[in-house]
């Protein structure tokens, strides 16, 4: 066993493996592009992670197998094997109980766990190297560019990601919290790194460890302040970019252990994650550099607050249900709040009643509906809802005008006219869904209160727009019940 371990050739076959692994992590994130190959996707991933593993265990094993290896080949496998099945019971149990509604913040956690580890993996690639490396020449000099910068952005992913979960969570405010000349701070914190990263690796008297540790405090208050500046409608920003960070995070983990693979899968990680925020960006009308720098979205305090828009008229779920059987198109408008209320399946139980009448309906959907990037998509495949109804906001957003009947089911951000006429608003210039052309407007959700940016929404009090209160699922079930 010791001798097969000890071959070069399981080397070789572990390195191919990784090679595999990476193209099924490619051919995962072309999969997960589109709805109808999202499943396949899936199952790419899914086996490259699992190639991966195989390929590393092994790795690890023949390495603890060589001559003059301090451990044992049985001792390494139950110190590899102890955690992991540790792990994968807290992660089978999560993605057991965890809410759709709750994905977002667990997402955030599971990317603060990848800045926590780079960081770890930084400093023990350093402390095991040991202040030596300093004298390798070239080599080392990479070697401790790449902790200080491995240190370094696992750092504020940590502190980020922390700030973006408790937010999503609704454990903290998500006001953006504006310190004044904040955007000297922390232009003060990139310069002060930069200093600190020239010391570390000039330093040859043995105190290297006190730069690491400056930055590392300065880089974890910097990833706090960046996600505590951004406020409200912003969010869906942050958690790309934070998804884009965890991946450069173990892309630079993947450069001290000398691991391709880890390479390979952070930097398609940081890569996706920045064009996903690019995405977001695009869909929200804000320059990326401006979110990034923080102080936007909604202090909760916003000009529309105080305004007054008149009155709001109600109506019950049989009037509706009435309206629908008579109307010849229907569009469906999905938001968080359909997440909440897990109404996606009476919503599409009362979409096939409705086609089987003759009743045309599709769905519009907002890019950053929901809490999550592609939140409606997945709510919608997953009640089994047929994708070619499904539309994006630009291919539906003309056809209002010529839509009988607009159901807003739990939206409210996404569907705000203020993003167009209100510029003093914080979702000033955010493209929206234009519902209130349509003929008749029903806005399902259970008060008058705002949605996630905090901003008051007009459309409420629109002479076509009648409000339908109560729990998204209970109601639509009662129209599913008439119609
Ligand atoms: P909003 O968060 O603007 O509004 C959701 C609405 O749903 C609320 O007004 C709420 O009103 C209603 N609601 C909640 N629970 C229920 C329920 N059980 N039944 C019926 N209604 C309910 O949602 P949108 O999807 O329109 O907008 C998303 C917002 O989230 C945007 O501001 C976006 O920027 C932000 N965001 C998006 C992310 C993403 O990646 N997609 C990530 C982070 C933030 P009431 O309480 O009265 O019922």
């Amino acid at each position: 066993m010791t001798d097969l371990l000890a071959s070069e050739r399981l080397a070789g076959l572990a390195q191919a493996a990784y090679i595999i692994a990476g193209v099924l992590f490619i051919l995962a994130l072309a999969g997960l592009s589109r709805h109808e190959t999202a499943k396949r996707g899936n199952v790419f991933g899914m086996t490259g992670m699992v190639i991966a593993l195989v390929a590393t265990v092994v790795l690890a094993l023949r390495q603890t197998a060589l001559p003059g290896f301090s451990s044992s080949v049985p001792l390494t496998l139950v110190l590899i094997a102890a955690p992991m099945a540790v792990g994968a019971v807290i992660g089978i149990w999560k993605a057991r109980t965890v809410q759709m509604t709750g994905m977002p913040e667990l997402i955030a956690v599971l990317h603060s766990f990848v800045g926590l580890a780079a960081v770890l993996v930084g400093y023990n690639s350093f402390l095991a190297a040991g202040p030596a490396t300093h004298d390798a020449g070239a080599m080392g000099t990479i070697h401790a560019v790449e902790v200080f910068l491995g240190v370094f952005i696992g750092a504020v992913t940590l502190t980020g990601s922390a700030v973006a979960y408790l937010k999503l969570s609704a454990k903290m405010r998500s006001a953006p919290l504006v310190l004044p000349g904040r955007h000297w701070l922390n232009l003060a914190v990139l310069l002060a790194s930069a200093g600190l990263l020239v010391w570390f690796v000039l330093d040859d008297e043995g105190a290297a460890l006190v730069p690491l540790a400056v930055m590392t405090v300065l880089a974890l208050w910097l990833g706090f302040h960046l996600v505590a500046a951004i406020g409200g409608g912003d969010m869906p920003v942050v958690v790309s970019m934070l998804n884009s960070y965890s991946g450069w995070a173990a892309a630079a983990a993947g450069f001290m252990l000398s691991n391709d693979l880890l390479i390979i899968t952070g930097s398609l990680v940081g890569s996706s994650g920045a064009i996903l925020s690019y995405i977001m960006c695009k869909a929200m009308n804000r320059s990326f550099v401006s979110v990034i720098a923080g102080g936007f979205g909604s202090d909760g305090v916003v000009a529309g607050q105080a305004r007054d828009y008149g009155e709001h008229r109600e109506v019950q779920a049989g009037e509706v249900a009435q309206l629908l059987a008579d109307a010849k198109s229907v569009v469906i408008t999905p938001g968080y709040g359909m997440a909440v209320a897990q109404a996606q399946y009476p919503v599409a139980e009362m979409t096939r009643k409705l086609r089987e009448k003759g009743v045309e309906v599709r769905f519009g959907i907002h890019p950053v509906a929901g809490r999550l990037p592609g939140h409606m998509n997945v709510l919608l495949a997953e009640a089994k809802v047929p994708y070619d109804i499904v539309l994006e906001m630009e291919e539906i957003n003309d056809d209002f005008g010529a839509t009988d009947v607009v159901l807003v089911i739990g939206a409210n951000d996404t569907v705000n006219p203020a993003a167009l006429e209100e510029p003093g608003s914080p979702i000033a210039g955010m493209p929206v869904l234009q519902v209130w052309n349509a003929k008749e407007v029903i806005v399902f959700k259970r008060s008058m209160a705002t949605g996630y940016a905090g901003v008051q929404n007009p459309l409420f009090f629109k002479d076509n727009t009648r409000m339908l209160f109560g729990d998204a699922k209970e109601r639509v079930e009662d129209i599913v019940r008439t119609v």
